[in-house]
C-alpha cells in the first residue's frame, strides 16, 4: 500500500487561507455590522462539517506521498491515500467528529496498526502505519481528538516503512464495499491551515489612582493607547486580551473597548463602545489585596479605524497597577 522509502521528493504544500480562523475572525466582525469590529462568539454555523473542513492529523506537515503519487507507483498502491511525514510517537488527531469502526492492533500486513473512523457526513477514513490506538470500536470521537500515536507498523515490523502516518478517505461506504483503491484525495477535502498569527505582549505599570465613576483611557504603553489602528487601505484581523491588576477595590470596575472610524483628515467620524464588562472585588481582600480584571475580544479592523479600552472605577481609591495586553493577529 505505502511503499516502503518514505523518501519521495516534498510535494510541499504551501496552505491557503480559505475557511480559516481568520475567515471565522473576519465573519464575526462583519456579523456586528458597520462599525467593522468584531463581538459576538464564532458562529457555530460556520464550522458545518462540510467537505474542506477535515482536520489533517498532524497539522501542517510535510506530505512526503500524496494520493496521487500513491496512483503513480508501480504497481499502484493497493490503498491510496496521503502519507504525512511525522516523526514515530506523534500525536494523530481526528478529521472530523464521528464513531471508530474499526481498529487493527498488529504489525502484520501493508496497513500495519490501523484505526478506521466514520465521520458523521458518511465517509470512512483510515489511519494506518500506526504505533498504537488510543480508543476502541464504538467510541464517539471528536474532530481533533487525539485518537492514535503515529508509527511505521507494517509488514510484520514496528519499522516496516520511514515513519509517516497514511490517510485513505472513502466517499460513504466501507473500503470493502467501495473497493481498496476507490479512495479520493484527503487533501481535497482537508482545511487549509490558517496562516500563522503574529502574536505580540505588552506590559505597562501604569499606577494610576482612577478617577471615581469616570471612563477613563488606559494607556498601554508610555503614551500610547490604541490597542490596534489601520490606515485607509489596510486591515487586520486578530483577538485581544486585555488584564489589569488593581488594588482598592472594594464595590469593583468596569472594563470596555471602544472603535473609532476616522476621515481622511484623521477627524473621529463615529465612535463605537463595545460591551461593558464588570469586575466585582476579590472576594477575599483581606488575604489578596489585588483584584484582577480580564477583557477579551476578536476583532477585525477594515479602513480607517482604531481601538483602545477604558475602565471606569466604581469606588474610589482604585489603583491599576499593571495593564498586559496579549494579541494575536493578522494583516492584509
Ligand atoms: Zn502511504
Amino acid at each position: 500500500m505505502c511503499d516502503a522509502g518514505d523518501s519521495e521528493p516534498s510535494s510541499e504544500h504551501r496552505a491557503q487561507p480559505f475557511f480559516s480562523r481568520r475567515a471565522l475572525l473576519v465573519g464575526a466582525g462583519v456579523a456586528v455590522g458597520a462599525t467593522a469590529i468584531g463581538w459576538d462568539l464564532l458562529s457555530p454555523s460556520l464550522s458545518a462539517t462540510a467537505a474542506g473542513t477535515y482536520l489533517r492529523p498532524c497539522g501542517d506537515v510535510r506530505i512526503s506521498s500524496s494520493w496521487q503519487d500513491h496512483r503513480n507507483r508501480n504497481p499502484p498502491s493497493g490503498e491510496p491515500g496521503t502519507d504525512y511525514a511525522v516523526p514515530v510517537g506523534t500525536p494523530i488527531r481526528a478529521a472530523a467528529d464521528g464513531v471508530i469502526v474499526d481498529r487493527k492492533d498488529t504489525t502484520s500486513t501493508a496497513t500495519g496498526r490501523y484505526l478506521a473512523l466514520r465521520a458523521d457526513d458518511g465517509n470512512y477514513i483510515r489511519y494506518l502505519h500506526l504505533q498504537s490506538s488510543a480508543v476502541l470500536p464504538g467510541t464517539r470521537v471528536a474532530r481533533g481528538q487525539v485518537i492514535a500515536v503515529s508509527g511505521a507498523s507494517g509488514f510484520g515490523y514496528e519499522a516496516g516503512y520511514g515513519p509517516h502516518v497514511h490517510v485513505s478517505l472513502w466517499l460513504g461506504g466501507t473500503p470493502l464495499q467501495l473497493g481498496f483503491t476507490n479512495s479520493v484525495d484527503f487533501e481535497n477535502y482537508a482545511e487549509p491551515e490558517d496562516p500563522m498569527p503574529v502574536h505580540q505582549s505588552s506590559e505597562y505599570s501604569w499606577n494610576a489612582t482612577l478617577p471615581n465613576r469616570k471612563w477613563t483611557t488606559v494607556p498601554v504603553g508610555m503614551g500610547k493607547y490604541y490597542l490596534a489602528s489601520t490606515g485607509t487601505s489596510g486591515s487586520e484581523t486578530g483577538d485581544l486580551a486585555i488584564y489589569f491588576s488593581a488594588t482598592g477595590v472594594t464595590r469593583g470596575f468596569q472594563i470596555r473597548v471602544v472603535a473609532e472610524a476616522l476621515d481622511s483628515a484623521g477627524q473621529v467620524t463615529k465612535t463605537s463602545g463595545q460591551p461593558v464588562l464588570e469586575i466585582p472585588p476579590t472576594r477575599d481582600s483581606a488575604v489578596n489585596p489585588q483584584t484582577f480584571g480580564q477583557y477579551a475580544v476578536p476583532y477585525f479592523l477594515s479602513g480607517r479605524l482604531r481601538i483602545f479600552a477604558q475602565v471606569r472605577a466604581l469606588n474610589s481609591g482604585i489603583r491599576v497597577q499593571k495593564v498586559i495586553v496579549k494579541r494575536n493577529f493578522w494583516l492584509s
